[in-house]
């Protein structure tokens, strides 16, 4: 379903960090899915970590496979930070969904700002040597270059 990826910062499982199963819905406040198929998701034990320390539920948050999802409607990158950010142009509600599902997975920590950082800068000099799909964090550099 995610190509051996990370459901929510699309780092390469097993290479870049940990596999984990993550439960959306956390199980204290939702123990009826904590078997539910839709309520798992492959994570990093860092998305999973981020998650937990910074509140783990949010009825905003976006679940990864919600219909009609696109990641432009939420979300602009900005290639000289590596920042993910709200799209300026999304409604308010869809603004503060990519508020806080960027602030409780822990998407713009300086490691993760740094990692979209290297991996844009070496799409870029490979012209065209390095497929997206062999990238880590592959939706920044889609983003990029659509
Ligand atoms: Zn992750």
């Amino acid at each position: 379903m995610t190509q051996d990826r990370c459901a929510f910062c699309d780092g390469i499982l097993g290479v870049t960090s940990r596999e984990t199963i993550e439960h959306f819905r956390p199980k204290a406040g939702f123990p009826e899915l904590a078997f539910a198929w839709p309520n798992l998701f492959p994570a990093c034990d860092f998305c999973q970590a981020q998650k937990q320390r910074n509140g783990d539920w949010d009825e905003g948050l976006l679940p990864p496979d919600e219909a009609g999802y696109r990641f432009s409607r939420f979300f602009y990158c900005d290639p000289d930070t590596g920042e993910i950010n709200p799209n300026p142009a999304a409604s308010e509600a869809d603004q503060k969904r990519a508020k806080v599902t960027t602030r409780l997975f822990g998407l713009n920590t300086k490691k993760r700002r740094k990692s979209r950082r290297r991996e844009w800068r070496r799409y870029r000099r490979a012209k065209g040597a390095v497929q997206i799909d062999d990238l880590d964090c592959r939706f920044f550099v889609e983003a990029l270059v659509a």
